[in-house]
């Protein structure tokens, strides 16, 4: 008989608890802190969803049954989760980003459009574009809720049958022919199989694995219009090139939250996170939105660093290793993905194996450990 501990019960460990208890296999979550909490990498408000990828055509199938899984999600809990007000990048005709999405949009016959001048700017008027620019909008992209989600996909599994350690740091997972061993300050439990899906603080459970923290400052800015970037109305928005960043609307009426495209600074652990950001960094964020933005006023009202863990390549770590399945370092864009994530570890615990194309996750793969 099958008995699970999911070590991380944030994005993708919620999902996992929950697809899991949904076929009826028992699990165990374990936490360090409690679900939909936004010390790790599901904290600030809102996150992008967008099927037209640019990281690559692969995600396509996988993020059309992501949609699907959030509207199951929203149905079992009764909330909206996802927003799907349309999304667009923005840039210039050229720029690569701007291909890849056009490519990963033909390859699936996904229905983007290409906008320019008075029609670009009478559709989305937050956004206007500058001269040799286009925009990309992509119909079946949104903003998701992360905390609430998170929440919901806890619940989800707690009611069908799911169990939840909240509070509950797991030091060790060990692995032996006839199962796992979970160690924690309250002792030890044993399951037949473990997933480990421990986000930026991934260093602690999977030492050997290419894997870094990396923080990711946001900043929300006010409206000098309140009848823009209306959350139910405006789309998320990419914008490549100089400046880069992406755009959400006003989701809580305060501010419009601005996450500048810089490389992102590597830390040790979350738990080091600091508070303060450098008054360089948000001189360069208030530039880009004065340049850029003027439907708002270029000097933030709330600052706030997350972290996320990446691999050199970008791309997460989604396998199974003997009795383990490794869910780990989604690199800055998994949270969209998180619902079929966890069906994939559902389907990868309970036969080893997925018929879903996961091939660009595969944790052998060859990659380099960053320098
Ligand atoms: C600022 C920011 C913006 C982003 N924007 C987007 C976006 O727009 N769209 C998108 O798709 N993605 C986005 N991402 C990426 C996405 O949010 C992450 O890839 C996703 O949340 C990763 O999920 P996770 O489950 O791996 O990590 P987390 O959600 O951080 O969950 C890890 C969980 O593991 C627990 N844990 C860790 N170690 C232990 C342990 N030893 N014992 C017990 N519990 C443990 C933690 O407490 C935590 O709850 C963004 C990320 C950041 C930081």
């Amino acid at each position: 008989m099958i008995s699970v501990a999911v070590v991380g019960v944030g994005a993708v460990g919620s999902m996992a608890l929950w697809r899991l208890s949904e076929r009826g296999i028992p699990a165990v979550g374990f936490d360090a802190y409690a679900p939909g909490h936004d010390r790790g990498a599901a904290g600030g408000e809102s996150r992008i969803f967008r099927t037209a990828y640019k990281e690559g055509s692969a995600y396509v199938p996988l993020l059309r049954q992501a949609r699907d899984l959030w509207e199951e999600l929203e149905r079992r809990s009764g909330r909206r989760l996802l927003t799907p007000a349309g999304g667009v990048t923005v840039g210039p005709r050229e720029h690569p980003s701007i291909r890849a999405v056009l490519d990963s949009a033909r390859a699936f016959d996904l229905p983007v459009e290409v906008l320019t001048g008075q029609d670009a700017r009478d559709r989305v008027p937050e956004h206007p574009l500058r001269d040799g620019e286009v925009m990309v909008a992509d119909p079946e992209a949104g903003h998701l809720r992360p905390e609430p989600a998170v929440v919901a996909a806890a619940a989800a599994a707690e009611r069908a049958g799911a169990r939840i350690a909240r509070y509950t740091p797991v030091t060790q997972v060990r692995e032996d022919a006839a199962g796992v061993t979970v160690v924690t300050a309250e002792g030890e439990r044993r399951f037949t199989h473990a997933v480990v899906a421990p986000g930026p603080w991934a260093r602690t459970l999977l030492p050997h694995e290419p894997i870094v923290a990396k923080a990711i400052t946001s900043t929300w800015f006010p409206r000098r219009d309140e009848s823009l970037f209306d959350p139910g109305r405006c789309p998320i928005a990419i914008r490549v090139g100089e400046p880069a960043y992406s755009c959400f609307p006003s989701v809580d009426g305060a501010g419009v939250k601005v996450n500048l495209h810089v490389p992102w600074r590597e830390i040790g652990s979350p738990e080091s996170l600091a508070r303060s950001v450098p008054a360089a960094y948000v001189r360069q964020v208030a530039r880009a939105v004065a340049a850029t933005l003027p439907g708002l006023r270029p000097d933030p009202v709330r600052v706030a660093t997350y972290a996320d863990a990446f691999t050199p390549d970008g791309h997460g770590l989604l396998g199974r290793r003997g009795r383990t399945v490794v869910a780990a370092a989604f690199s800055g864009h998994g949270f969209k993905l998180a619902p079929v994530f966890g069906d994939i570890v559902a389907d990868l615990v309970e036969s080893g194996a997925t018929a879903r194309g996961i091939g660009h996750l595969a944790p052998d793969r060859p990659l380099r450990r960053s320098p």
